[in-house]
């Protein structure tokens, strides 16, 4: 399938059924973890809830022009969104003229993100059902620029499912593109502990995400909401220069790391990474 629509249009329109209400983490919480088990983790209770609090202005608010910047600063014209999830990034990439593909492994993803640019804009997103690791069997195009944002990457819980993705996100760029892709700050969690600093919260104190567990190989985070409701993510700790070495390591020349949007920042600090990764 490529730059086409099809997917939303056979994605399920019953966004809420009963199996969507629970997560489903099993007897052990702390054994899943699985790259493929990010399908199950959104489900559709968490997905509204968060798109309801976390409204999409505050969000531009905080984030500013820094990807709009970045691209333009890179001369983008086309980009795959390949974490499109409800559709944040794409919109906005729309909004600013950019040629957007949004991508997505999970379909439910993919629909509500359609449905967010139709009410943020009155937008047709074109979108692709693809996972990662696969990508280029869905996506034919070459692109200025791929994303993978908000913390997305982290769902990759073995290393060779990391390099397949990234090999993948590399073939799907033209000779000049350039990867953006973000990440929580692990190192300071593996590192110090949990402290209070690493509960994050979001419209002042109504939301909040906050470690539960932490290992090498899991950051389990869950996630409370106002009316009492929790959901919970697995997600593999990445850290910092390990990340930016397989970045290196599958073919990207140079890559540069920006901390919670500055060029300098010290190794503690901020709560996001951003890497940028040039083809050549
Ligand atoms: N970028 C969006 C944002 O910032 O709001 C969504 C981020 S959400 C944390 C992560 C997204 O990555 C989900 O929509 C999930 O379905 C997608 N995802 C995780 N693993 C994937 C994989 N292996 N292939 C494709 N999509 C994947």
């Amino acid at each position: 399938m490529d730059r086409a629509t099809t997917a939303v249009e056979n994605a399920p329109t019953d966004l809420a059924s009963p199996d969507d209400l629970r997560q489903d983490f099993g007897a052990d919480p702390t054994a899943v973890r699985e790259s493929d088990h990010y399908t199950d983790e959104y489900i559709s209770g968490f997905v509204d809830k968060w798109d309801e609090l976390i409204d999409w202005k505050r969000r531009y608010e905080s984030e500013g022009s820094f990807f709009v910047d970045l691209l333009k600063a890179h001369n983008v014209k086309s980009v795959l969104d390949v974490a499109t999830g409800t559709g944040f990034h794409s919109v906005r990439l729309v909004e600013e003229h950019f040629d957007t593909t949004s991508a997505d492994g999970s379909p439910k993803m993919l629909a509500k993100a359609f449905d967010n640019g139709r009410t943020y804009g009155g937008h047709i997103l074109r979108v692709v059902h693809a996972d990662w690791r696969w990508l280029n069997r869905d996506v034919h195009e070459k692109y200025d620029a791929v994303i993978c944002l908000g913390n997305s990457f982290t769902h990759l819980f073995s290393e060779r499912d990391r390099r397949k993705a990234l090999a993948e996100f590399y073939a799907a760029l033209k000779h000049d593109g350039i990867l953006i892709l973000d990440q929580r700050n692990y190192d300071s969690m593996l590192d110090n502990g949990f402290s209070s600093k690493h509960t994050y919260y979001y419209c002042g104190e109504e939301v909040s995400a906050e470690p539960e567990h932490i290992d090498d190989g899991l950051a389990r985070f869950r996630y409370s909401f106002p009316d009492g409701s929790e959901y919970h993510l697995n997600m593999f700790p990445l850290r910092k220069n390990y990340t930016r070495r397989l970045l290196r390591e599958v073919g990207f020349q140079r890559v540069e790391t920006y901390g919670d949007f500055q060029e300098t920042f010290v190794d503690d600090d901020p709560d996001f990474l951003v890497h940028v990764a040039e083809k050549n």
